[in-house]
């Protein structure tokens, strides 16, 4: 148990590089015509981009056929695959692109960070000239920025008390 625990920890961690790689030298690459759907401006409810999570879905469920009975490694392979699927989802989705709206203004450094960073990615409409390709990852300098900005705010909250 605690093995797999392990594994699946594992195997989130190994879906962040996965997930970086892919999406700078596949969905920027010979996907673009999926990926683009992403960074075209629109107001359908899915896009193209979303046939990913089908992908991994369906990469996921094998995982968890073949891992089960008896209960084996792969298994929580297909778990940490699940897991790192609802954090993006959660994250890029929910969060950054606000497509269901559950989520607040966030004064937590981390997931301001996070935004920042991939706002600079969707900077770019185009397959060439991104940067931050990753999702959980983010570079120190998107940190020290938002940090900057969440003790802006601080400061000036504390004028007006
Ligand atoms: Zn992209
Ligand atoms: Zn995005």
């Amino acid at each position: 148990m605690l093995t797999g625990i392990g594994i699946m920890l594992l195997t989130f961690v190994v879906m962040e590089v996965v997930a970086w790689v892919m999406h700078k030298y596949v969905l920027h690459g010979f996907l673009w015509f999926l990926h683009k759907s992403h960074h075209t401006r629109h107001n359908h409810a899915f896009e193209l981009n979303d046939l990913f999570f089908a992908w991994y879905g369906t990469l996921a469920m094998l995982f968890f056929i073949f891992g089960s009975e008896p209960l084996d490694y792969r298994f929580w392979i297909g778990a940490g695959i699940t897991l790192y699927g609802v954090a993006y989802f959660l994250i890029h989705d929910v969060f950054i692109h606000r497509r269901i709206k559950a989520f607040g203004r966030t004064s937590n450094v981390y997931f301001k960070a996070l935004n920042m960073a991939h706002r600079v990615h969707h900077k770019s409409s185009g397959k060439d000239g991104s940067e931050s390709f990753g999702m959980l990852w983010v570079s120190p300098r998107y940190f020290k920025a938002a940090s900057e900005v969440v003790n802006k705010k601080d400061k000036r909250g504390a004028v007006h008390h």
